[in-house]
Protein backbone atom coordinates (compact mmCIF):
# COMPACT_ATOMS: atom_id res chain seq x y z
CA UNK A 1 0.00 0.00 0.00
CA UNK A 2 0.96 3.54 -0.35
CA UNK A 3 1.57 4.98 2.91
CA UNK A 4 4.23 6.46 3.01
CA UNK A 5 2.89 9.91 2.40
CA UNK A 6 0.58 11.71 4.79
CA UNK A 7 -3.52 11.06 3.15
CA UNK A 8 -4.13 14.86 3.45
CA UNK A 9 -2.03 16.34 1.25
CA UNK A 10 -4.65 15.23 -1.41
CA UNK A 11 -4.91 18.26 -3.46
CA UNK A 12 -2.08 17.77 -5.84
CA UNK A 13 0.21 14.61 -6.72
CA UNK A 14 3.54 15.71 -7.01
CA UNK A 15 3.41 13.86 -10.28
CA UNK A 16 0.49 13.31 -12.17
CA UNK A 17 0.36 9.84 -14.03
CA UNK A 18 -0.06 11.25 -18.04
CA UNK A 19 -3.29 8.75 -18.69
CA UNK A 20 -5.67 10.01 -15.97
CA UNK A 21 -5.12 13.77 -15.10
CA UNK A 22 -4.88 15.94 -17.54
CA UNK A 23 -4.51 19.62 -16.62
CA UNK A 24 -8.16 20.31 -16.47
CA UNK A 25 -9.89 23.36 -15.77
CA UNK A 26 -11.58 24.20 -12.44
CA UNK A 27 -14.91 23.52 -14.20
CA UNK A 28 -15.57 20.40 -15.51
CA UNK A 29 -16.80 21.28 -19.14
CA UNK A 30 -20.58 20.96 -19.18
CA UNK A 31 -20.81 18.39 -22.20
CA UNK A 32 -18.54 14.70 -21.41
CA UNK A 33 -19.36 12.26 -23.24
CA UNK A 34 -20.69 9.94 -20.47
CA UNK A 35 -18.90 6.77 -20.75
CA UNK A 36 -15.34 8.51 -20.55
CA UNK A 37 -14.42 9.00 -16.78
CA UNK A 38 -12.77 12.47 -16.76
CA UNK A 39 -11.11 12.01 -13.50
CA UNK A 40 -9.96 9.32 -11.33
CA UNK A 41 -12.09 9.16 -8.52
CA UNK A 42 -10.75 10.63 -4.90
CA UNK A 43 -9.28 7.48 -3.54
CA UNK A 44 -7.54 6.31 -6.08
CA UNK A 45 -6.65 10.10 -6.62
CA UNK A 46 -5.47 10.19 -2.55
CA UNK A 47 -3.85 6.29 -3.06
CA UNK A 48 -1.99 7.76 -6.27
CA UNK A 49 -3.14 4.52 -8.36
CA UNK A 50 -4.94 4.32 -11.88
CA UNK A 51 -8.92 4.70 -11.15
CA UNK A 52 -9.54 1.59 -13.62
CA UNK A 53 -13.27 1.10 -15.11
CA UNK A 54 -14.47 -0.72 -12.62
CA UNK A 55 -12.80 0.49 -9.44
CA UNK A 56 -15.06 -0.42 -6.44
CA UNK A 57 -14.11 2.81 -4.38
CA UNK A 58 -15.16 4.89 -7.40
CA UNK A 59 -19.08 5.30 -6.93
CA UNK A 60 -18.70 6.21 -3.42
CA UNK A 61 -15.71 8.62 -3.34
CA UNK A 62 -16.81 11.02 -6.03
CA UNK A 63 -13.60 13.16 -7.02
CA UNK A 64 -14.81 16.45 -5.86
CA UNK A 65 -15.64 15.37 -2.41
CA UNK A 66 -11.69 14.37 -1.45
CA UNK A 67 -11.65 14.47 2.59
CA UNK A 68 -14.40 11.80 2.92
CA UNK A 69 -11.97 8.79 1.80
CA UNK A 70 -9.27 10.92 3.65
CA UNK A 71 -10.87 10.38 6.83
CA UNK A 72 -12.19 6.70 6.48
CA UNK A 73 -8.46 5.74 5.21
CA UNK A 74 -6.95 7.21 7.72
CA UNK A 75 -8.37 5.26 10.17
CA UNK A 76 -9.36 2.12 8.10
CA UNK A 77 -6.84 2.04 5.86
CA UNK A 78 -7.63 1.77 2.09
CA UNK A 79 -6.57 -1.93 2.16
CA UNK A 80 -9.78 -2.51 4.66
CA UNK A 81 -12.19 -0.45 3.03
CA UNK A 82 -11.77 -2.21 -0.10
CA UNK A 83 -11.82 -5.99 1.31
CA UNK A 84 -14.77 -4.49 3.17
CA UNK A 85 -16.77 -3.10 0.11
CA UNK A 86 -15.70 -6.10 -1.86
CA UNK A 87 -17.42 -8.80 1.02
CA UNK A 88 -20.91 -6.57 0.87
CA UNK A 89 -23.38 -6.90 -1.47
CA UNK A 90 -23.54 -3.84 -3.51
CA UNK A 91 -26.68 -2.23 -2.51
CA UNK A 92 -25.35 -2.09 1.03
CA UNK A 93 -22.06 -0.44 -0.15
CA UNK A 94 -23.44 2.96 -0.22
CA UNK A 95 -24.35 2.99 3.50
CA UNK A 96 -21.26 0.83 4.43
CA UNK A 97 -19.00 3.92 3.27
CA UNK A 98 -21.14 6.44 5.15
CA UNK A 99 -20.92 4.00 8.20
CA UNK A 100 -17.32 4.14 8.13
CA UNK A 101 -16.40 7.32 7.29
CA UNK A 102 -19.34 8.27 10.39
CA UNK A 103 -17.20 6.16 12.77
CA UNK A 104 -13.92 7.22 11.26
CA UNK A 105 -15.14 10.99 11.95
CA UNK A 106 -16.04 10.14 15.36
CA UNK A 107 -12.95 8.47 16.41
CA UNK A 108 -10.52 10.96 15.25
CA UNK A 109 -12.67 13.49 16.84
CA UNK A 110 -12.35 11.26 20.31
CA UNK A 111 -9.69 8.82 19.87
CA UNK A 112 -10.77 7.01 23.27
CA UNK A 113 -14.29 6.05 22.82
CA UNK A 114 -14.82 7.21 19.00
CA UNK A 115 -19.11 6.48 17.94
CA UNK A 116 -19.46 5.22 22.12
CA UNK A 117 -18.69 8.57 23.18
CA UNK A 118 -21.19 10.46 21.33
CA UNK A 119 -23.54 7.37 22.06
CA UNK A 120 -22.76 7.78 25.40
CA UNK A 121 -23.42 11.98 25.23
CA UNK A 122 -26.27 11.28 23.43
CA UNK A 123 -27.61 9.02 26.48
CA UNK A 124 -26.83 11.88 28.46
CA UNK A 125 -28.58 14.41 26.92
CA UNK A 126 -31.28 11.84 26.91
CA UNK A 127 -31.69 11.58 30.35
CA UNK A 128 -31.47 15.45 30.83
CA UNK A 129 -33.82 15.73 28.62
CA UNK A 130 -36.52 12.95 30.09
CA UNK A 131 -35.59 14.63 33.81
CA UNK A 132 -36.89 18.72 32.13
CA UNK A 133 -39.65 16.38 30.51
CA UNK A 134 -41.16 15.25 34.03
CA UNK A 135 -40.37 18.51 35.51
CA UNK A 136 -42.84 20.54 32.59
CA UNK A 137 -45.30 17.58 33.10
CA UNK A 138 -45.71 17.56 36.70
CA UNK A 139 -45.88 21.67 36.69
CA UNK A 140 -48.38 21.39 34.08
CA UNK A 141 -50.43 18.53 35.96
CA UNK A 142 -50.19 21.27 39.21
CA UNK A 143 -51.71 24.02 36.98
CA UNK A 144 -54.18 22.05 35.53
CA UNK A 145 -55.33 21.13 39.04
CA UNK A 146 -55.16 24.68 39.97
CA UNK A 147 -57.15 26.09 36.84
CA UNK A 148 -59.40 23.24 38.03
CA UNK A 149 -59.91 24.72 41.52
CA UNK A 150 -59.78 28.24 40.52
CA UNK A 151 -62.55 27.40 37.79
CA UNK A 152 -64.90 25.69 40.69
CA UNK A 153 -64.53 28.68 42.91
CA UNK A 154 -65.70 31.15 39.95
CA UNK A 155 -69.00 29.04 39.56
CA UNK A 156 -69.77 28.75 43.34
CA UNK A 157 -69.37 32.61 44.22
CA UNK A 158 -71.65 33.11 40.27
CA UNK A 159 -74.16 30.55 41.23
CA UNK A 160 -74.12 32.89 45.08
CA UNK A 161 -74.30 36.21 43.17
CA UNK A 162 -77.56 35.27 41.20
CA UNK A 163 -79.24 33.27 44.34
CA UNK A 164 -79.01 37.07 45.60
CA UNK A 165 -79.92 38.38 42.36
CA UNK A 166 -82.83 36.01 42.08
CA UNK A 167 -84.10 36.43 45.14
CA UNK A 168 -84.45 40.31 44.94
CA UNK A 169 -86.48 40.94 42.19
CA UNK A 170 -89.21 38.79 42.98
CA UNK A 171 -90.35 41.33 45.92
CA UNK A 172 -90.92 43.00 42.67
CA UNK A 173 -92.92 41.59 40.16
CA UNK A 174 -96.26 43.18 39.53
CA UNK A 175 -98.93 40.82 40.40
CA UNK A 176 -101.59 43.25 38.51
CA UNK A 177 -101.08 41.75 35.36
CA UNK A 178 -102.15 38.43 36.96
CA UNK A 179 -105.31 39.51 38.26
CA UNK A 180 -106.14 41.58 35.04
CA UNK A 181 -106.19 38.28 33.26
CA UNK A 182 -108.60 36.78 35.69
CA UNK A 183 -111.09 39.74 35.35
CA UNK A 184 -110.76 38.95 31.77
CA UNK A 185 -110.98 35.52 31.64
CA UNK A 186 -114.36 36.17 34.12
CA UNK A 187 -115.67 39.03 31.59
CA UNK A 188 -116.03 36.47 28.54
CA UNK A 189 -117.59 33.88 30.11
CA UNK A 190 -121.05 35.52 30.15
CA UNK A 191 -121.08 35.65 27.05
CA UNK A 192 -121.18 32.22 25.73
CA UNK A 193 -123.66 30.65 27.84
ZN1 LIG B 1 -11.01 4.76 -8.25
Amino acid sequence: MLSNSPPSSSSSPPFPSPSQSPPSPFPPPPSPPPSVVLSPCAACKILRRRCVEKCVLAPYFPPNDPIKFTIAHRVFGASNIIKFLQELPESQRADAVSSMVYEANARIRDPVYGCAGAICQLQKQVSELQVQLAKAQAELVNMHCQQTNLVALICMEMTQSQDQQLLQPQQHIDMNCFIDDNSLGCSWEPLWT
